[in-house]
């Protein structure tokens, strides 16, 4: 089984974010990079699944970014992924959601996959709409928030998790799948893991490789940033005394209408 996992190279969520006030976009060097969080659960996904097939499976990692952050990957790389494939280009940059998941769908389809897993959300832009246009564009059911996959003889049963409980989706094989943050723990990257991946492929390919109909970069995007500014400051918080916890929440429950939340 073909498995290729999206993972997206993000600011560190602990470090602070800083918009640059020129290209208004978030600045992404000089600070450090990691691996999407929720994509270490795709990947995880991708990996179990990889394990349970067993043959010549396969789990290839895919990112659009900054070639110069590319061996960040390796950390995919160690936990078991067997190749890397970036798609980087100067002309890329300035791509809203809708001219990243062109570009992006462009490059996977240059790849072979049975399964194609994303993450749900980015730490950095968390839009949540790649997974949806990168079904879209690629022509691929998709199937968002699994935590449970199973694959056998071609044929998909999924375990979605849902706001009201659980819902079992079965389909057939090539599919866009997410996943969700219930599917398992991902796993640490072992030292056998670690020195491994430094033997294997990190391939780039740029916009020059993809036969792209539409333009990217800013030129292809429908969104524009016109202006932004920092979250004002927070007030000084408001201390309910009460007798009792009646009187408290009736405090409250009026704190909450006076604003509108209720
Ligand atoms: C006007 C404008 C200009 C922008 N310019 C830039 C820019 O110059 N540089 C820049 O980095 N961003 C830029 N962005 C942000 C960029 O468009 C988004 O980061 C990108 O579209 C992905 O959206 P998201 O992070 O909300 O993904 P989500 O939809 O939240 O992501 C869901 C999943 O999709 C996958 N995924 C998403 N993005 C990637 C990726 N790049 N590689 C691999 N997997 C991925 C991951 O598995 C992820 O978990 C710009 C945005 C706007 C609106």
């Amino acid at each position: 089984m073909k498995i290729v996992v999206t993972v997206k190279l993000v600011p560190d969520p602990n470090a602070e974010k800083r918009i640059d006030p020129t290209t208004k976009r978030l600045v992404r060097t000089g600070v450090e990079t990691v691996l999407n969080p929720y994509d270490e659960y795709a990947l995880e996904a991708g990996l179990q699944l990889k394990e349970r097939a067993g043959g010549d499976s396969r789990v290839t990692v895919f990112s659009m970014g900054s070639a110069a952050l590319k061996e960040t990957l390796r950390r995919a790389l160690a936990m078991g992924a067997d190749d890397a494939l970036v798609l980087s280009d100067t002309a890329l940059e300035g791509s809203d959601v809708w001219a990243s998941a062109y570009a992006m769908a462009k490059a996977l389809s240059t790849l072979e996959f049975d399964l194609l897993i994303v993450g749900g959300l980015t730490d950095d832009s968390s839009t949540g709409a790649v997974p949806g246009a990168l079904a879209e564009h690629l022509g691929l059911p998709c199937i968002t928030n699994a935590r449970k996959i199973d694959v056998g003889d071609g044929k998909l049963e999924v375990e979605r998790e849902t706001d009201v409980g659980y819902q079992i989706v079965r389909g057939s094989l090539p599919v866009l799948i997410t996943t969700a943050l219930t599917f398992g723990e991902p796993r640490y990257a072992s030292l056998k893991g670690i020195m491994g991946a430094k033997k294997k492929t990190i391939g780039t390919i740029g916009v020059s490789d993809l036969s792209l109909d539409l333009p990217v970069g800013t030129s292809g995007s429908k969104t524009e940033l016109r202006s932004f500014a920092p979250p004002p400051a927070r007030g000084k918080g408001r201390t309910v005394e009460a007798a009792d916890g009646v009187a408290g929440a009736t405090s409250i429950f009026e704190f909450l209408r006076e604003k509108k939340f209720v």
